[in-house]
């Protein structure tokens, strides 16, 4: 694991562990601009303990926008502040921390180590003991409270920031670094009397000041909340068997269709995560396979895969926290959990380094689950633009020399039809629709497009990708205005042939013969018009939601950050499609309807 530590003040501490940000809270968040603008007030860690504390006895909601009062700090200037400090290691701090609490690098043997020279310091301490007293097993257990764990949030010790040697107090649910005499989680033991602890990677559970494991079945549910893996036949079973699971407060959940928390702006992302989540050989892949020698981007969009599919989760959603924070550092913050983006390029840009960061090469193809999940081929054939004729002759191809090209694509754009300028009273508020089927004919190989002074024309090959990942064009940036066409694409999410797009390889496909494909997830946009006070105008707030298929009870879920609803077959359509994920169907398709 790599080593990052980051000097800072203790008032950040609380947003490292702020639990996720309730809809409510963000909502006051929205409205109270003068708060977040005020500087933030050092709250010493035992007062916010109290305040976690007090909060839980409230009930979930209420816990949530209590500890959010703290949340605030996810500004964008200590968002910055937190990604570089964490980059450049700070060395003073580093040193007193080793000399504290040791290093090691190597989790497994360096924990050991660790813990014998924990011990052995401990000699002198007079409380600490190997092993409780007799009968006094269970003495702490009854303390701890599950409804303030989630551990979804990046474990970095409160007070160190420290990524390394992480346990959680199982008693108000923040990170401590170590669990040696003059380690932070033994003086927290100390200061408030709290006195169960989890490793957060040998998920061992420790009572200190004493020091001692505790090994206990009843702690196996923490264990599984900490790091929940399914076997491969649980996997193997969850497009096919509906399941239905509650939380700890009873809230009935899906697993698989929880709610995903916007902690500040990161909707844009929740709704890619929920995609890809959903696309089943990726999904197993990320929940079954060992990636503990892979980077940190590997590991943690692991984690949050298998959180999401958690059939015995604490809470009904899941904070995307940690891997947020990894891909705000590794696309140098193009991509934060503070400022919206857009999800296409997102999802761009994240397949891209997940394919690296599995050991994908550059030039080869096929050599990751994500090619081997989404990569496909086009022919491109290309040709000179000498026609000086009149516009109507201009999209033909003429005689000169056509080129060529065979290419890779993770995602074939649509283009859509420009929306009509000027329209009259009675079509002002039409809004225009279009067929998905006409957007495809783009690949048809026989309609021609135009790019600066040369025309193409695009051929898909077989054979086709697993799944086909659509981008359907909505946003056209010029020099000096983004624009938005908010024609609505017609679609059924079932059985949609793409044979027609595909050049004829009888060696690969039977001639004539569908390719059928049925709809995964489906990305929306919204347009809520917001008034913008800084710059005197309506701008249009973006507003993203995911449609995804359950595909053990052939329902329809639609996911806007914590909401989740059932939404009808039928009017999947009717909204702005963005982003669509396409499923090649395995089995011989029923006759077309
Ligand atoms: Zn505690």
């Amino acid at each position: 694991m790599a080593k990052r530590q980051a000097e800072e003040s203790l008032e950040n501490v609380d947003a490292a562990v702020a639990s996720p940000a309730s809809k409510k809270a963000r909502v006051e968040d929205e409205i109270d601009e003068s708060e977040r603008a005020a500087p933030i007030s050092a709250a010493p860690p035992s007062a916010s303990i109290n305040g976690s504390t007090d909060a839980k006895a409230n009930g979930n909601v209420s816990a949530q926008s209590h500890r959010h009062s703290h949340g605030h700090v996810f500004n964008r200037e200590q968002d910055e502040r937190r990604g570089e400090d964490i980059l450049a290691a700070a060395d003073v701090e580093g040193e007193e921390l080793e000399e504290a609490v040791g290093t090691d690098d190597e989790e497994d043997e360096g924990d050991a180590l660790h813990g014998i020279d924990e011990d052995q310091s401990a000699l002198t301490a007079p409380t600490r003991q190997i092993a409780p007293t007799e009968g006094y097993n269970d003495l702490y257990l009854d303390t701890i409270n599950r409804a303030v764990l989630d551990f979804d949030f990046e474990k970095l010790c409160s007070i160190s920031l420290s990524n390394i040697n992480v346990y959680a107090c199982l008693v108000c649910g923040k990170y401590f670094q170590g669990r040696g005499p003059k380690s932070h989680a033994y003086f927290h033991a100390l200061d408030v009397g709290h006195h169960v602890y989890v490793n957060m990677e040998t998920k061992k559970v420790y009572v200190l000041p004493e020091g001692y494991e505790v090994k206990n079945k009843s702690l196996d549910d923490i264990k599984f909340v900490v790091d929940p893996r399914l076997s491969r036949e649980e996997v193997m079973k969850l497009d096919k068997e509906q399941k239905s699971a509650w939380d700890l407060s009873g809230r009935k959940y899906t697993p698989g269709f929880v709610g995903l928390n916007n902690i500040k702006a990161n909707d844009y992302f929740n709704v890619i995560v929920h995609s890809l989540a959903h696309v089943s050989p990726l999904r197993n892949y990320f929940m079954l396979e060992d990636f503990t020698s892979r980077p940190q981007l590997v590991q943690r969009f692991s984690t949050l895969i298998r959180k999401i599919w958690n059939p015995r989760a604490f809470k009904s959603h899941v904070s995307p926290h940690e891997l947020l924070q990894e891909i705000s550092l590794r696309s140098n913050k193009r991509f934060t959990l503070t400022e919206q983006a857009d999800p296409v390029d997102f999802i761009s840009w994240f397949l891209n380094n997940l394919h690296l960061a599995l050991g994908g090469s550059k030039t080869k193809p096929g050599t990751s689950i994500v090619q081997k999940v989404f990569q496909g081929k086009l022919k491109v054939e290309s040709q000179q633009i000498t026609a000086r004729g009149d516009a109507g002759d201009r999209l033909r191809f003429e005689d000169a020399t056509v080129h060529s090209d065979i290419s890779r694509f993770l995602m074939l754009t649509l283009d859509l039809p420009a929306a009509p300028l000027f329209q009259d009273e009675v079509e002002k508020n039409i809004i225009p629709q279009v067929p998905l089927t006409s957007l495809l004919t783009k690949y048809d190989g026989i309609r021609s497009q135009e790019h600066l002074n040369m025309r193409k024309r695009y051929r898909l090959l077989h054979p086709l990708p697993q799944h086909l990942l659509f981008h359907i064009k909505r946003f056209s940036k010029n020099k000096f205005v983004s624009e938005r066409n908010p024609t609505i694409v017609t679609f059924s999410p079932r059985s949609l042939d793409m044979s027609p797009y595909v050049e004829p390889n009888p060696a690969l496909h039977p001639p004539a013969e569908p390719i059928w494909y049925d709809l995964v997830a489906n990305v929306t946009h919204e347009a809520i018009r917001r008034r913008d006070d800084s710059v005197e105008v309506e701008a249009d707030a973006k507003v993203w939601r995911v449609q995804l298929r359950d595909k053990s009870r052939d329902e329809w879920v639609e996911v806007q950050d914590l909401f989740v609803d059932r939404v009808s077959a039928e009017t999947l359509f009717t909204k702005e499609s963005v982003l669509q994920v396409w499923e090649k169907r395995k089995t011989a398709p029923p006759s077309k309807r």
